[in-house]
């Protein structure tokens, strides 16, 4: 395993992490005897940075991974969020925060968080986030609670505006580093870099569109993105690759980048993710697929309140739960 610091909180992160939403059951029931394998195994690899939340199967991935760690816990980097609880349960609130915490620790069976972070802060209102909310977080470090602190969120206009203006350790964004979009690289790296900011990158299979076997109904990729990405694992599967391990390949390959989260609960996944720090497939192929998916690069879609969207964000293909405006609430988004 590689190691990289996680910005200024000194921490020395694994470059492949371990993304806990799917031990929730967050897309399909798991064989969760597989999924503590999948624990073991990573941290027997190497990997030492865990990503949680409440949100993940509401509750039962933070329930399962306090499990799968029993007796590994400090061996291990865990990072867990406040604020989101459902797809439209979202609750900033000082009060609910700590609360939360205390429930995090409780279900993780451990007397502190290494990182704490605000989940998905394009719901809630910037100001209010940066004036109230943050400090609060801070005052659960001075606690011993948590050791850091940082942010998550799907738009990267308004993690960056956030930290511009507010003292956090991490920024977490996902989809928004890999073989469809690089806006992390654009437009939070420099920030986060001037600012001493941990940078986290999550989704770089982009929740499952990036794979072999396709995205998931729920997608909130346009048409187009994930018809793109159907003929670019067509074309990898004609030349004997695999589009599963050339995304991988590229989201790795950036080395500003200190840790890349990928969701995990089987062996085989935590095998192959690992291996490809060390894979090269054929660059002809990476070309061709890079080329293949040009016209659909960085195609962004609306999440949160419509002034934290990047500019030109489309609306969610979402199947079911999207509100009456269409905006975010719909589909299943980790
Ligand atoms: P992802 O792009 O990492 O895709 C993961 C899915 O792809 C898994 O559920 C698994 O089914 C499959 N997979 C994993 N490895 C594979 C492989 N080698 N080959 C083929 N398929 C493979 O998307 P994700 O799970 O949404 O994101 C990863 C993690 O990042 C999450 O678990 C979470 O911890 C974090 N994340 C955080 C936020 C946030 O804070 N707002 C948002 C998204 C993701």
């Amino acid at each position: 395993m590689d190691y990289r610091i996680l910005g200024r909180t000194g921490l020395n992160v694994s470059r492949v992490g371990f993304g806990a939403s799917p031990l929730g059951a967050e897309f399909g029931e798991i064989d969760t005897r597989e999924g503590e394998r999948a624990v073991h195994r990573a941290i027997d690899e190497g990997i030492n940075y865990f990503d949680v939340a409440p949100y993940y199967g509401r509750t039962l991935a933070e329930t399962r991974l306090g499990r799968f760690l029993f007796g590994r816990r400090a061996k291990v980097v865990l990072a867990s969020k406040v604020g989101r609880y459902d797809i439209t349960d979202f609750d900033f609130s000082a009060r609910r925060v700590r609360l939360s915490v205390e429930e995090s620790l409780v279900r993780l069976k451990t007397d502190h968080l290494d990182i704490c972070q605000l989940h998905d802060v394009e719901h809630a209102e910037t100001d209010r986030l940066i004036e109230e909310i943050i400090p609060v977080l801070y005052r659960l470090r001075e606690e011993g609670k948590v050791r850091f602190v940082g942010i998550t969120g799907y738009p990267v206009a308004v993690l960056r505006r956030i930290l511009e203006r507010a003292d956090v350790d991490t920024v977490l964004s996902y989809c928004r580093y890999d073989l469809l979009d690089t806006s992390l690289q654009e437009v939070l790296l420099p920030v986060a870099r001037d600012r001493g900011v941990g940078v986290i990158n999550g989704s770089p299979l982009h929740m499952r569109a990036l794979t072999d076997t396709g995205a998931p109904d729920w997608h909130p990729a346009p048409r187009r993105v994930v018809d793109a990405c159907a003929r670019a694992a067509r074309l990898c599967a004609e030349e004997g690759g695999s589009l599963s391990e050339l995304a991988m390949e590229f989201a790795l390959a950036n080395r500003d980048i200190s840790v890349t989260l990928v969701g995990m609960s089987k062996v085989r996944h935590v095998e192959a993710n690992v291996a490809a720090l060390e894979r090269h497939s054929d660059p002809s192929l990476l070309e061709r697929v890079v080329a293949l998916l040009e016209p659909v690069r960085n195609v962004v879609w609306m999440e949160g309140r419509p002034e934290n969207d990047d500019p030109g964000a489309v609306p969610k293909r979402t199947l079911g739960l999207e509100r009456n405006d269409g905006r975010s609430g719909g589909g299943r988004q980790p």
